[in-house]
């Protein structure tokens, strides 16, 4: 058994059945995804958009396409066709974007709100109070081909057990107050590798996990 398919299974005999694996797989070639997909993986993320294209370009077409990375608008047209969930949308200006995209492929784009968790400056996202008012407002209510599913959150990259579940905390809380205002919200992506027990723990339904099935990233070549 290659140790890919290992993985996957070590990780998936661990979920609990109301959490959705996220296979990371930037950076990683066509041959690595495809034994995660004969292994029976369905759900790929990938943070590039032109990456993802290539891929779904050369992968079978059951498979989930997610754009976990930070998106650009003026690229949004590349992916508008296939992509199944955007997690990293952190402002009203994308979204529409998005909406106008998925209207020329006469489809409606699920997304989930970007929300900034963690303590270093680093990191994108939305305050939980700007996702608060995005959530309710009008502007939102206008666009009929974007749906906001849920959040995603990425805490500080640290050892400190405590500050991260902390972070993760924050996200779940965030989401439980803008699901008051919209009930159809039902994703909390949160937790890859280093931390998805822990962000299960805390709520999540979503994990996005890369190097503990694909093993660690070369970004040199
Ligand atoms: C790369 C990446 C992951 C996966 O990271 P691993 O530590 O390899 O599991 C998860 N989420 C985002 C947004 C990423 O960019």
């Amino acid at each position: 058994m290659s140790s890919i398919k290992e993985n996957l299974n070590t990780i998936l005999s661990q979920l609990p059945e109301h959490v959705t694996l996220v296979a990371v797989s930037k950076t990683k070639p066509i041959s690595d995804l495809m034994t995660a997909y004969n292994a029976g993986q369905r759900v790929f993320g990938e943070n590039k958009i032109q990456e993802m294209v290539e891929k779904y370009e050369q992968m079978p077409k059951d498979i989930e396409w997610h754009m976990i990375g930070h998106v650009q608008r003026n690229k949004v047209k590349y992916m508008a066709e296939f992509v199944s969930l955007i997690h990293g949308v952190d402002s009203l200006k994308l979204l529409k974007e998005i909406n106008k995209q998925a209207k020329k492929h006469n489809r409606t784009i699920d997304c989930l709100l970007q929300i900034k968790i963690a303590e270093e400056d680093s990191k994108f996202g939305m305050s939980p109070d700007d996702a608060l008012d995005l959530i309710a407002s009008e502007d939102y209510s206008e666009l009929k081909n974007v749906h906001i599913t849920g959040v995603m959150g990425m805490a500080t990259f640290t050892d400190n057990q405590s500050q991260i579940e902390e972070e993760f905390k924050r996200l779940k809380s965030t989401f439980d107050k803008l699901k008051a205002i919209d009930n159809s919200l039902h994703i909390i992506s949160m937790g890859m590798s280093g931390d998805y027990q822990l962000a299960i723990e805390c709520g999540s339904t979503m994990i996005r996990v890369g190097s503990s099935i694909f093993g660690s990233r070369n970004y040199s070549n």
